[in-house]
């Protein structure tokens, strides 16, 4: 056994699993730049962090069952002027998420509530936290799954471990009495202990339509908006310009 390999088995024994990977490389490059002894032991250190860092990330969004990454990079504000680049980018700061605070997109259909809650979802994985992405579909029948297993508490405890939680596309379907008394009691746990990032169709006075009536709505929206920062989406659907624009070209070659 070769020196190196002895002392990379070292490092594993004592789950230092970066440093143990790439010792050689790091030597390496300690003598090709002539680093001091302290800044070698900077340099070791500094990139069995970064390697975590990045296998944490990599993990968490894993966890976040977030469909398609979507940035917002790729997101064209100059289609979508009722939110402008200067909102989205002051929400990544994050004080938001630290101030337990949420977030509402409100909007028709197409107008990009989804591409910005996952580009902000991903964006708060990059910095650290963990965000889990569920479809209002998706979530109310995994609460409907757990309640049937008496398990409801600790389904909720499991989704109050993420500092942040996507509910996407509320409003679309309507909510029977069992759901709507499950997401009630999400929503209570994760008040002002958890952020939420929701997105609707339906403005808030019109929350009583899906649920069963206004009175089962209000206690709900009370509790999501609070402490909330509410971006109201208009326009017409990104989805349908472009198809139409794709007809029109193919009609105009
Ligand atoms: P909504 O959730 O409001 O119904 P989505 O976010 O799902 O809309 O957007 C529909 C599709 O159009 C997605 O593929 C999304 O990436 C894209 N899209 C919407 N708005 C924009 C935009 N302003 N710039 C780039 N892509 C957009
Ligand atoms: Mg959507």
């Amino acid at each position: 056994m070769t020196t190196y390999e002895a002392l990379s088995n070292k490092f594993n024994s004592i789950r230092v699993s970066n440093i143990a990977r790439n010792l050689q490389d790091l030597v390496r490059l300690a003598e090709e730049q002539e680093l001091s002894y302290l800044q070698f032991a900077q340099a070791l250190v500094d990139s069995e962090i970064s390697a975590r860092n990045e296998s944490r990330i990599k993990l968490n969004l894993k966890r976040s069952r977030i469909p398609r990454i979507k940035t917002i990079e790729e997101f064209d504000f100059s289609i979508q002027t009722t939110i402008s680049k200067r909102q989205v980018k002051g929400l990544l700061d994050f004080t938001w998420i630290d101030n337990r605070e949420n977030v509402v997109f409100l909007g028709p259909s197409g107008v990009g509530k989804t591409h910005l809650a996952i580009a902000l979802g991903v964006k708060a994985i990059y910095a650290g936290y963990k965000a889990v992405f569920y479809s209002t579909i998706d979530l109310l029948e995994s609460l409907d799954l757990a309640l049937a297993q008496h398990q409801l508490k600790e389904r909720i405890k499991s989704l109050c471990k993420y500092d942040l939680l996507i509910i996407d596309e509320l409003g679309y379907l309507p909510l029977d009495r069992k759901s709507i008394c499950n997401f009630f009691q999400l929503i209570n746990n994760l008040y002002e202990e958890r952020s939420i990032i929701l997105t609707t169709n339906k403005g808030f006075p019109q929350w009583g339509e899906f649920f069963a009536d206004e009175t089962s709505a209000i206690p709900v929206i009370d509790r999501i908006i609070h402490h909330s920062r509410i971006f109201q989406m208009n326009g017409e659907s990104y989805r349908l310009k472009k198809q139409l624009e794709k007809e029109s070209d193919a009609g105009n070659p």
